[in-house]
């Protein structure tokens, strides 16, 4: 068997999906050539013909009702294949809850296609004959039904692009990978918008989109609303000392239904020691459908919308959700799609239910930051999971699995996420983030952690803004000194100080964020000051630090040298020397 060197050349699709194919995925820039030919050559064209029943996979974070692979089959001669399998949530540890939502979510997926008129080939967890990975799946699936193609849409994640592509030489079969156009920018597109660019800045990619989409775009020539492309100015507040009054409407729960019921009940038999928690059946309230996922937007839009941007970075125990819209899950697992999430936005400020400078910050976050983060994932290449700009080593402690520490804001965060699966931006960027980053954890590390914690985890996602914006890790090869970041333009490096601002976490603490030395110093604290004097070097030529560097210049030598012991002493405690 002979291997094509590009994918389109004998590329027998149907013209429709040979035109998306073609167009959209393997008709590439120069620079995205290069970069998927970084993959093992592949032969996307068999003996198959595709004149015969074909098999289309749809994984578990690609529930788009929608998907131009559901218009491209035949409902009465070709498969859908589903696959519940065990590796997915054993690769990393997987919280039981982003389980249970995957594979409910998946089951009643299904279960819509199915009654759209699809047949569907559903592996289920508990299924005796399930071998538990995709490959082996499919590979029962081929012998089978012995499909002249195999079909899927572009995966969230290089590990599966790499699988899916081996299956051509392994089935013998045709393998076409069809476009994700859930997202508002194509791989392509963001590949295009970033050649030549010296450094990849989110805000100037925000502004191209909101050009794009016209959202949030007024007059001619067009300009922002408000004529500002940001708020941000005014969208730092806390809760001050008293807290916020009254309390953050809490988001709509979905009670589980039957089917959930089901799954948790596999869930607990067959995968019986995933982190986190589901006390009671009950404790799961996630949208596993489109309509659920529907109320949960109007739910955000009408009772925390309005507060969004002022309160984005505020922190407050036992108030895990704030303003913040909880929507991440059922747009990553494509229930939702960005574009209505932001015109309900743009609805509400219209009919003047929410400022725009709350509006605007919503928006920001899905076509700015959300696209911008899947573009840096695909552009920069499976390699960029390895990175560690700042050359760290450490191993993650024991507490991020168990949540015992005397540090109140991490003891908050941690079973925070062991009973949601949820934190907001700011816990994940400022607390667990924060600390993983000035202790010197190794940055895949705590990726990992990320991904498999969080209701919403997928790679695409997790791993820029883990390894980019917390660990600042993800410099590229051979980039010039100082330069350190791509997705930051510095490290988001905060002592206690930072945390007792933002939140009531530091009250109820036995350290004291004030210090910086002697048993009483508030970790965060010491690991902030060891941090920047470990990475002075390093980091020096980057402007925005200067005045971090000015403080640590102004700290006597002797004051330096005990900071280091201490920080090194803390490490050494929490066991996050080098693994
Ligand atoms: C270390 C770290 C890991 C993260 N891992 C994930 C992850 O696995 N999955 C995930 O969806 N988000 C991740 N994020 C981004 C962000 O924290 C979450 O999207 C957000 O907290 C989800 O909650 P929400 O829906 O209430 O968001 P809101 O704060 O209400 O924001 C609205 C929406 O904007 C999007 N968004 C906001 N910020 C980002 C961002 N930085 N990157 C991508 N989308 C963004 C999300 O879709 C979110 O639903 C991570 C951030 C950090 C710092
Ligand atoms: S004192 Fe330090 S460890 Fe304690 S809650 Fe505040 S920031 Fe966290």
């Amino acid at each position: 068997m002979e291997e094509a060197a590009d994918p389109c050349e004998d590329c027998t699709a149907g013209p429709a999906i040979r035109r998306l194919t073609r167009v959209r995925i393997w008709n590439l820039s120069p620079i995205l050539r290069k970069l998927v030919s970084k993959t093992p050559k592949q032969r996307l064209a068999a003996t198959s013909t595709a004149t015969g029943p074909r098999l289309a996979v749809i994984f578990g974070d690609q529930l788009n009702d929608r998907a131009p692979l559901l218009a491209a089959l035949n409902p009465t001669t070709d498969t859908i294949l589903m696959m519940e399998v065990a590796e997915e949530s054993q690769h990393v540890p997987s919280h039981i809850q982003r389980t249970v939502l995957f594979l409910s979510a998946m089951r009643h997926f299904a279960a819509q296609l199915e009654a759209r008129g699809f047949q569907i080939r559903y592996i289920r967890l508990d299924d005796p004959s399930n071998t538990h990975s995709f490959t082996t799946e499919v590979a029962r699936a081929v012998a089978d039904l012995r499909p002249s193609e195999l079909l899927c849409t572009w995966p969230g994640e290089w590990r599966i692009l790499y699988e899916v592509r081996s299956w051509s030489k392994k089935f013998d079969v045709l393998v076409t990978v069809m476009p994700d156009e859930h997202f508002l920018t194509s791989v392509e597109e963001f590949a295009q918008w970033a050649d030549g660019r010296r450094g990849l800045t989110m805000e100037f990619f925000y502004r191209e989109q909101r050009k794009k989409t016209g959202y949030l775009m007024v007059g001619k020539p067009a300009r922002p609303e408000g004529d500002e492309w940001n708020f941000d100015a005014g969208n730092r507040k806390s809760f001050g000392r008293t807290g916020p009054k009254p309390p953050p409407p809490q988001p709509l729960r979905m009670p589980p239904d039957a089917v959930t019921r089901e799954v948790i009940r596999a869930v607990r038999n067959r995968l019986p020691n995933l982190p986190g928690r589901l006390d009671g059946d009950d404790a799961f309230g996630w949208s596993v459908t489109r309509e659920q996922a529907l109320a949960a937007i109007d739910d955000f839009i009408k009772n925390r919308l309005a507060n969004f941007g002022p309160y984005e970075d505020a922190m407050w125990t036992d108030t895990p959700f704030v303003y913040h819209a909880v929507l991440s899950p059922a747009l990553n697992l494509k229930l939702l799609n960005p574009r209505e999430c932001c015109e309900a936005a743009i609805g509400a400020y219209q009919r003047k239910q929410a400022p725009l400078q709350s509006v605007e910050a919503f928006i920001r976050q899905i076509i700015g930051w959300r696209e911008f983060i899947r573009g840096v994932y695909w552009l920069e290449g499976p390699d960029y999971a390895q990175r560690n700009g700042l050359d760290q080593h450490g191993k993650l402690p024991e507490f991020y699995w168990t949540g015992e520490t005397d540090m109140a804001c991490m003891r908050s965060s941690l079973g925070q996420i062991f009973d949601i699966a949820y934190g907001h931006h700011i816990q994940r960027l400022m607390i667990t983030g924060n600390f993983a980053l000035i202790s010197g954890v190794h940055p895949k590390t705590i990726s990992d952690w990320y991904l498999g914690m969080y209701a919403d985890g997928v790679d695409w996602v997790t791993l820029p803004n883990t390894l980019g914006m917390v660990m600042h890790a993800d410099r590229r090869p051979g980039s010039t000194k100082g330069v350190t970041g791509l997705v930051g333009t510095k490290p988001y490096a905060a002592s206690g100080k930072y945390i007792e601002r933002m939140s009531n976490y530091c009250k109820g603490c036995r350290y004291d964020p004030a210090q910086r030395t002697g048993p009483d110093a508030c970790p965060f604290t010491v690991f902030y000051w060891d941090f920047l004097i470990r990475n002075k070097d390093r980091l020096a030529a980057n402007n925005r630090m200067a005045m971090m560097f000015k403080n640590v210049d102004a700290i006597a030598p002797e004051a330096r040298v005990q900071i280091s012991i201490d920080a090194a002493l803390l490490r050494k405690r929490f066991g996050i020397e080098s693994q």
